[in-house]
């Protein structure tokens, strides 16, 4: 009777722990993803709002700093475009609604036209190559407004991306429609052109346009790395890291936000939920937290990390990225496993005595998060993030009520047992 006590207890109380963890998680990435944080972007310097949210938390945990002063921030500066103000688009009698029936590119000039303009209709799919193109680009009129067909069949010909089209577009105002979901993103520079990238099923059928949209692009703006540890018990000087971006892609005009509760909210509080957890279980290495910023603007949080460590980069015996942890139904995908055999190999191991996860997924190394610039320079890194959920990515759907949270309490196990495993008292 007494030991079926300590039993129930027992399991009571760890399942209570868990689900301490994952509150605390869920509020969180409430909290980073909610309205008052403004999509953690550019406009209104809303990136400033995840950072303080993160470096409060560091200190509520207590972790240690790097440096003297105690302060949390290693601080950098890059240009961004932003759009703080208008960005209108009425085609026929049609008021296009921004982020659900259109984007504008984000490397995009302001456009703003007087009245009505007529739309001219090219097809790019005509173009055979490119002495045709640069013929159809002398054409282009800086003060007209064109719609472009078969942008895709012109790009796989051309063999160029469709962003890297848009910078060369001579300036003008241009309307791309999309049959894919409409995806956002960061710029870190302005083209001449204004492109309008507008869904299929919101495209209609008239031809006149008006354009409202203001750019603003910020030079040199301040972003923040965020960075703690929790001190080893017997190799302070060795380091497991965990990371994850908090900064996401903010508004697109004054209205319309991104609010990246997936992208990566769910990272960087699922991060704050392990921190949390080291510090009261102490491990045999030290164990670092680095919340990056500018991941979207292309890595440039991790890539200036990488450039200027805090601590001897040799002393990494594991960097781990999280990206994209919100619902991990299907279970994970580890990037960079075919590089770490051996990490993902003891994942595999774990995962299959515990039964935590349906499917740990072994994906070759790519440039698609954090851990990259680490592993250009021969630091041991991977990047976990989870399968599942419905795919808002990059728009305006990504919001914390669109998460299920399946299973990440499992991938929170499966990570919290690996680093106890190596490194564990
Ligand atoms: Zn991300």
């Amino acid at each position: 009777m007494k030991l079926r006590l300590f039993f129930l207890s027992f399991f009571a109380l760890s399942s209570l722990a868990n689900g301490q963890d994952m509150n605390f998680i869920k509020k969180s990435i409430g909290v980073l993803s909610g309205p008052g944080f403004g999509g953690r972007g550019y406009v209104s310097n809303s990136r400033e709002k995840g950072a303080r949210f993160i470096y409060r938390n560091f200190t509520e945990i207590g972790l240690n700093s790097f440096s003297a002063d105690g302060n949390y921030y290693q601080e950098y500066v890059f240009d961004v475009n932003t759009f703080p103000n208008k960005v209108e688009l009425k085609l026929g009698k049609k008021q296009l609604q921004p982020g659900i029936d259109f984007l504008v590119d984000a490397a995009s000039s302001g456009y703003q036209t007087t009245g009505k303009n007529k739309v001219e209709r090219i097809n790019l799919g005509k173009i055979k190559d490119s002495a045709e193109w640069q013929k159809q680009k002398a054409q282009f009129n800086a003060h007209d407004i064109y719609q472009l067909k078969n942008v895709d069949t012109f790009c796989k010909r051309m063999k160029i991306r469709s962003a890297v089209l848009m910078q060369e577009l001579p300036k003008a105002c241009y309307i791309v429609p999309q049959s894919n979901k409409l995806t956002w993103t960061v710029s870190t520079n302005v083209m001449p052109a204004t492109v309008f990238y507008v869904s299929d099923t919101s495209m209609p059928k008239g031809r006149k346009v008006e354009v409202n949209v203001q750019n603003k692009l910020l030079s040199s703006a301040l972003s923040k790395n965020v960075i703690g540890f929790i001190p080893g018990s017997h190799f302070p000087d060795s380091f497991i890291v965990f990371t994850a971006h908090y900064d996401h892609l903010g508004k697109m005009g004054a209205k319309t936000i991104f609010p990246g509760a997936n992208d990566n909210a769910s990272g960087s509080a699922f991060n704050l939920g392990l921190a949390k957890y080291f510090k009261e279980h102490q491990q045999k290495y030290s164990i670092v937290f680095i919340a990056f910023s500018g991941e979207e603007a292309g890595l440039l949080g991790s890539s200036h990390f990488v450039e200027n460590p805090v601590f001897p980069l040799n002393q990494i015996k594991l960097l781990v990225n999280i990206d994209l942890m919100g619902d991990a139904s299907d279970g994970i995908t580890v990037v960079n496993a075919v590089q770490q055999k051996s990490v993902f190999d003891d994942l595999q191991i774990i995962n299959s005595r515990k039964k935590l996860l349906p499917k740990i997924v072994s994906r070759d190394n790519a440039p698609n998060s954090d851990h990259y610039p680490f592993t250009q320079v021969g630091v041991p890194a991977i990047f976990i993030y989870a399968n599942g959920g419905k795919g808002h990515y990059h728009d305006v759907f990504d919001k914390p009520k669109e998460l299920s949270l399946n299973n990440v309490a499992n991938v929170f196990q499966l990570l919290t047992a690996f680093v106890s495993e190596k490194s564990g008292l």
